[in-house]
């Protein structure tokens, strides 16, 4: 079967075989004036190859027979990003790679043909050749502020972030742009790398650099938390968690585990207990929140967070398809705990195939609270679902019965 790509050289052929012949311009023939436009030898020779399907060779014809000059160039910069719009990344590169070897090119055409060629390296996965070249561009060039913008999505992929932070800062200066928020995640990123190593001084360092800019980030404040925690300060780990949640309610999903572990080290239940009655009476709203962290983390222990937990189990309407609630209520208290323990465990179950976030901007959901959406790169737009939905869960495992 003949592919797309056939199809197009084809037409290519055509188009500039009509041409060619109008203007007397194909390969060598060009040059001799005088001579009357012949039935180009090379234009059979690339129609061949097309009819017995060798569409690379076709293309190598193509490459051959139509030089790059100011009159061709646009229609090969065309058939390069067609190539590489449809997947065919290595005829874009070839296409892209012809155009640079000429020897006379204009500079403008070059970082053109250069950031074609980069596009296409990025878009096979060869990253490290699509960084050189977008390197470069970025020195100088009317591609600078895209190269700079692809360079920071390549060190992202990479997690190289002090280039990110580099690329980024440069990035800020050319556009006029604030990149903050972006620019204190890479910090982070290079703060928990340093928590991973035990190497809290400089954690401490790139945190205090992810909060000197605008707007801040409360990943930076949770680090901030995670190092004091690490480091046996539970005072200040503490007090940051709070501080955390007074401006950030959902991230009460990732600060309790944290206080809980604290207190529970500390021999504290009975302040972390206090602590939680203060807070739910002060935003009853984030009981769903606490209960379903509870679950997912599997606390317990704590008397106000036990009763989030039970008042989240009791009033979720698709359980009682599972769990008969009227029975659990009218047990007597034993059997009732083990009732409840048992629905917390199958909830538990059931919580770790279920997205707890979601992408506000574009709706990606995930599972693990991420900084940075994998989908719209976009920094600090996941949330906690506000209502847990059990609902699709239950009909899939009831369909498969
Ligand atoms: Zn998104």
């Amino acid at each position: 079967m003949p592919t797309e790509s056939t199809f197009l050289l084809a037409g290519l052929f055509l188009l500039l075989a009509a041409a060619g012949w109008a203007l007397g311009r194909f390969g060598e023939r060009d040059e001799d004036e005088d001579a009357p436009p012949p039935l180009n030898i090379d234009y059979l020779k690339g129609l061949n190859f097309l009819l017995n399907e060798q569409t690379d060779q076709a293309l190598e014809h193509f490459l051959k027979m139509v030089r790059v000059d100011d009159k061709t160039i646009e229609t090969h910069f065309a058939l390069g990003s067609l190539f590489r719009r449809r997947g065919e990344v290595d005829r874009a590169i070839r296409i892209h790679q012809n155009i640079i070897a000429r020897p006379d090119l204009a500079a403008e055409q070059r970082d053109q043909a250069l950031f074609s060629l980069a596009k296409d390296y990025l878009k096979a996965g060869l990253l490290d050749r699509a960084e050189n070249l977008f390197v470069r561009l970025a020195e100088g060039s009317r591609y600078q502020v895209e190269a700079l913008e692809q360079l920071c999505r390549i060190y992202e992929q990479e997690r190289e972030w002090q280039r990110a932070i580099e690329s980024g800062q440069k990035l800020e200066v050319l556009s006029g742009q604030s990149l903050g928020l972006q620019i204190a995640h890479y910090y982070c990123e290079l703060a928990e790398q340093s928590v991973s190593t035990k190497d809290y001084t400089a954690a401490r360092a790139f945190v205090k650099k992810s909060q000197s800019g605008r707007p801040r980030t409360q990943r930076g404040a949770l680090t901030r938390a995670r190092i004091a925690r690490d480091t046996g300060d539970s005072k200040t780990a503490l007090k940051l968690y709070h501080r955390i949640i007074d401006e950030n309610t959902y991230l009460i999903t990732e600060a309790l585990p944290a206080m809980v572990d604290i207190h529970s080290r500390e021999g504290s239940n009975d302040q972390m207990e206090k602590a939680m009655r203060t807070l739910l009476a002060n935003r009853p709203a984030m009981k769903t929140d606490v209960a379903y962290t509870a679950i997912v983390n599997d606390i317990g222990g704590i008397k106000a967070i036990d009763e989030c937990v039970e008042e989240y189990m009791l009033s979720e309407a698709t359980l009682t398809e599972f769990v008969d609630l009227q029975t659990v209520n009218d047990s007597g208290d034993g059997d009732r705990q083990v009732a409840l323990a048992k629905v917390r465990a199958a909830l538990s179950k059931l919580a770790s195939t279920i997205p707890r976030y979601q992408c506000k901007e574009c709706g990606f959901s995930s599972q693990r609270l991420l900084w940075q959406c994998p989908s719209c790169r976009d920094w600090e737009t996941q949330r906690p679902f506000t209502t847990v939905s059990f609902d699709s869960l239950l009909q899939r495992s009831a369909n498969v019965q």
